[in-house]
């Protein structure tokens, strides 16, 4: 999640945060009736608004495979991953192979914002990476103009519209970080009276609006749509096909599924949030749960009521921020809050249903648009985020160099999943690349230590991520020592 997580990052670091604000009640603590809130949930349905549409089936593998490159995972890093593989060299034989069903997991689930950020942020990657950021962010800029021209060139019926984003003030002290902001580049200061001209939020006190550097897209069309461009450039797909184990044979990788055998040259793990094949990888990330409600399609009457003819993409920019948009037919996609991570790292889908995570989500929903009190809910979900603690993707070679990865997206994956299958086909061809030679592909991030710690360092930093936004963005003692070591906690 997402886009404004970026924006929020590169706020909330702001040194001029006040110091002595004891602490306040933020506008979502305002009370909404509850009735009002059970009504709009009371009929929804469980499970993601974006893959409730008609999909191709593809087949189980069931027999042994030989190809050149094997591509485990059809979310977007894979789908991204094969189809540049196959447009680089199309006579290599491309096997992707999907334990669900492509784009089933985040790629179908998410936001979709498409950010041109590849560091979670501008402020993220400064710090992170002060000697490259104008290279990155400029890559960054290269990669979602070649992901539009992508889409544009293959037909790819993604929904995708260029809106920009706005990042919104709903508390006095973050008018500053975004004032602070714009006068940084970052954007065009809208005041109070602007914003509300745009969308009329009561809860608004100002925004920045980046024009350029957003765009919104329907995230599971575009999964589809990826599917179908790497079928038509020759690809194989299998899906309910889980790789269990990965050997070297020779100069051979095998990849072991429970119905079939892959041997191939190449391959390239995209596997996300979900246990890698590689045990190196297996304390670098932790799955973060986030929640997300669509609403029915308001009526015209019921948009003319808070304006939004642009049809931005919205973040307000707490710690604890929520994301927001609307699809083509003028649902509101209304996600974030809440980020949750459960004692002992699994991916669980006991954990999507998450009433009071619900409850509060709409909650906010009223308070944030009051005008659309009889507007209801259809769905309500929730994906995993694969965090690590750089906040954005971490890449490597495995096995003489021939199987590369990728994982640690951390919710702002839906642009960068493209520049990062870049990367990974760069590092298997062995040829250095103005991307392999970046630090940020280079390096890897510090591992989250092992349970019972993450689980307590984890819950500490929420708590003080928490506290902050009710402390007018002072971050406390925690915070301030994991910023100083370049560590943290995001979605
Ligand atoms: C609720 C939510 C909201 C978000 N909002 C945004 C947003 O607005 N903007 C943004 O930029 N990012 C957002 N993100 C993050 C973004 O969705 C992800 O970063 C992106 O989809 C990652 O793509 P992926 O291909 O790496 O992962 P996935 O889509 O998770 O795909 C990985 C695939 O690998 C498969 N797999 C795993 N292991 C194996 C195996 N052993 N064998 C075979 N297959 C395997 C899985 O089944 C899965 O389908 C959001 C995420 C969530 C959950």
């Amino acid at each position: 999640m997402v886009i404004l997580a970026a924006t929020a990052t590169d706020l909330r670091r702001d040194p001029r945060a006040p110091r002595s604000v004891r602490d306040v009640e933020t506008v979502f603590d305002a009370h909404v009736d509850r009735g009002v809130v059970e009504r709009a949930l009371a009929a929804s349905t469980f499970g993601s608004m974006w893959l409730d549409i008609p999909r191709p089936d593809h087949p189980q593998a069931t027999e042994s495979i030989v190809c050149d490159l094997l591509v485990v995972g059809g979310g977007y890093a894979g789908l991204w991953t094969a189809l540049h593989a196959a447009q680089r060299n199309p006579d290599r034989s491309i096997v992707l192979i999907e334990a669900n069903r492509i784009g089933w997991a985040a790629s179908g689930r998410n936001g979709g914002f498409v950010d041109a950020s590849l560091t979670h942020g501008l402020e993220n990657g400064k710090t992170r990476w002060p000697n490259e950021i104008d290279m990155l962010e400029a890559m960054g800029r290269e990669n979602l103009d070649g992901m539009q021209a992508d889409i544009e060139s293959l037909g790819l019926d993604a929904e995708w519209q260029r809106t920009g984003v706005l990042s919104v003030a709903t508390e006095p002290h973050q008018v500053d970080w975004l004032a602070n902001a714009a006068a940084h580049g970052q954007g065009q200061l809208l005041g109070l009276r602007e914003v509300r001209d745009e969308v009329r939020s009561p809860t608004y006190l100002a925004a920045l609006y980046s024009s350029d550097t957003c765009a919104i897209v329907h995230p599971a069309k575009l999964a589809f749509e990826l599917a179908r461009a790497c079928q038509e450039a020759g690809v194989r797909i299998y899906e309910h096909t889980n790789a269990r184990r990965l050997d070297s044979a020779g100069v051979a990788l095998r990849i072991h599924c429970d119905a079939a055998t892959f041997t191939c040259r190449n391959a390239v793990l995209a596997t996300n949030v979900f246990p890698s094949l590689l045990r190196r990888n297996r304390l670098r990330t932790v799955p973060v749960y986030d929640y997300v409600l669509a609403t029915e399609p308001l009526t015209g009457r019921q948009l003319d009521r808070i304006g939004w003819r642009r049809r931005q993409g919205i973040g307000d920019c707490a710690n604890q921020f929520h994301y927001y948009r609307l699809t083509v037919d003028n649902r509101i996609v209304w996600g974030g809050y809440d980020a949750v991570y459960h004692f002992g790292r699994k991916v669980d889908d006991r954990y999507e249903d998450r009433a009071a995570t619900y409850r509060r989500l709409a909650a906010h929903f009223f308070i944030t648009f009051p005008a659309l009190e009889d507007v209801r809910f259809t769905h309500r979900w929730a994906g995993a985020i694969d965090t690590n603690t750089r906040f954005c993707a971490h890449w490597g070679l495995a096995r003489d160099g021939r199987v590369a990865y990728v994982n640690g997206f951390t919710g702002l994956g839906v642009a960068s999943a493209r520049f990062a299958a870049d990367v990974c086909l760069d590092l298997l061809d062995r040829e250095p690349t103005a991307r392999t030679e970046l630090e940020m592909v280079r390096r890897q991030p510090l591992p989250f230590p092992p349970e019972p710690l993450a689980s307590i360092g984890i819950q500490a930093t929420r708590w003080s991520l928490d506290r902050a936004d009710h402390s007018a963005g002072r971050r406390n003692v925690l915070l301030r020592t994991l910023d100083a070591l370049g560590l943290g906690f995001d979605s």
